[in-house]
């Protein structure tokens, strides 16, 4: 432990060393690929026992990320040998919406906590804000997040606040093994049209955080927390995740213990 100021609760304490995506995430992993996770940086993709941790949170601050969302996502999660529990779930229930490439699912409905999700995207996407996060050797991974929604943000993660009415988080289950094996850490997609995308893939479920920059934006049709029956999205998902994982091996040099291009193959 190392003393210093929360980044949440800004109080002076003893600070824990915290994971960008959340321990019961990465012990996860850790269990089903044996020590070393595979790590995707801009220049490098290797084999490693690094983790992304740092001293930021307290141990209050630390518990809320748990019991908030950590929690709940990692019990819903792929994992290699228990499957996909919440996709099982989905695939047994009515959809609100059928499209011809996706469906969507009322939250409410079908139990799942949609509000404990948001919670969830939220730690992690304003974690990867307020701090620069070193991942293999000086390179670091973090996303740009606007001063007067990282404090917006803070509010609603020490529970003070409801979720800030510029914000929502779109929820999409994906029925594609590339998606549901990998773990990607917070990336900023562009802006499109008037809001900000901000992308987590953890497991599974991909979390879209959106950040509007123009006013009167609320995301009503997307939103899982504001979307009329909290929406749940069900799609295949490959080709946004084959495509974010094909520019990290084209542009990145790949570590001789990694095998070459393991989900591109026929692809
Ligand atoms: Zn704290």
């Amino acid at each position: 432990m190392q003393r210093g100021t929360c980044k949440l609760c800004h109080q002076d304490a003893e600070l824990q060393l915290s994971h960008l995506i959340g321990r019961a995430i990465y012990k996860l992993c850790r269990k089903d690929e044996g020590d070393d996770s595979i790590v995707m940086t801009a220049k490098v993709v290797m084999k490693t026992s690094r983790q992304i941790r740092e001293y930021v949170l307290c141990t209050r601050c630390e518990d809320l990320f748990n019991k908030g969302g950590e929690r709940y996502v990692t019990s819903l999660v792929w994992r290699l040998r228990q499957g996909f529990p919440l996709l099982d779930k989905l695939q047994i229930a009515l959809p609100i919406q059928r499209e011809p490439d996706y469906r969507v699912f009322s939250g409410e409905r079908v139990g799942i906590d949609t509000d404990k999700l948001a919670y969830f995207a939220l730690s992690v996407v304003w974690r990867s804000g307020i701090h620069e996060w070193r991942t293999i050797g000086n390179q670091t991974t973090s996303v740009v997040l606007a001063a007067e929604d990282e404090e917006r943000i803070r509010k609603y993660l020490l529970g003070e606040t409801e979720l800030p009415a510029n914000v929502g988080v779109a929820i999409t289950v994906c029925t594609d093994m590339a998606s549901q094996v990998l773990v990607q850490p917070p990336t900023l997609l562009g802006n499109a049209g008037g809001y900000l995308i901000y992308r987590l893939l953890v497991r599974g479920i991909d979390f879209n955080v959106l950040v509007a920059t123009a006013p009167n934006i609320h995301f009503l049709d997307l939103c899982c927390v504001r979307s009329a029956g909290k929406k749940i999205f069900f799609k295949d998902n490959s080709r946004i995740t084959l495509n974010s994982v094909r520019h990290f091996y084209e542009e990145s040099k790949l570590a001789r213990n990694v095998c070459p291009k393991p989900f591109l193959r026929g692809s």
